[in-house]
């Protein structure tokens, strides 16, 4: 754990979360600033910086974070209309938190991708 970063400090249970789903290896919370009705943020408990750090360091936390993923889609009702899976990655990809997490975001239609 980082005690600097935000997000092992929500893994530890020191910062307080909208938790919607919990396996040994990770955990996923709704995003204070929603951007669509559902919006939670998936993060594995270990410290990974980014989605590429976590895919060399820990293969199995990366599979881990998709199945929760998975979990958290079917639980939020997502599946039959589909949902967005986003990974911002370093400073030109928008991350602001440098612990890996995925936003899954759905509940309406986004239409086409935009950068
Ligand atoms: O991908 P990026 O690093 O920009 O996303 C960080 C996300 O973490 C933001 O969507 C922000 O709203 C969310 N956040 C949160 N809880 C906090 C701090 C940030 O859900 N305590």
């Amino acid at each position: 754990m980082d005690n600097d970063c935000l997000f092992c400090r929500i893994a530890a249970g020191e910062i307080p979360a909208a938790v919607v789903h919990e396996t040994d290896t990770t955990l996923a919370f709704r995003d204070i600033d929603p951007k669509a009705p559902v919006h939670v943020l998936v993060i594995p408990k270990a410290h990974h910086p980014d989605v590429a750090a976590i895919a060399t360091a820990d293969p199995k936390a990366a599979a881990d974070l998709l199945a929760a993923v998975a979990a958290v889609a079917e639980a939020e009702g997502l599946l039959a209309d589909g949902y967005r899976l986003i990974f911002n990655s370093g400073v030109n990809g928008g991350q602001e938190v440098f612990h890996v997490h995925a936003h899954v975001v759905g509940g309406k239609p986004l239409g086409p991708m935009v950068a």
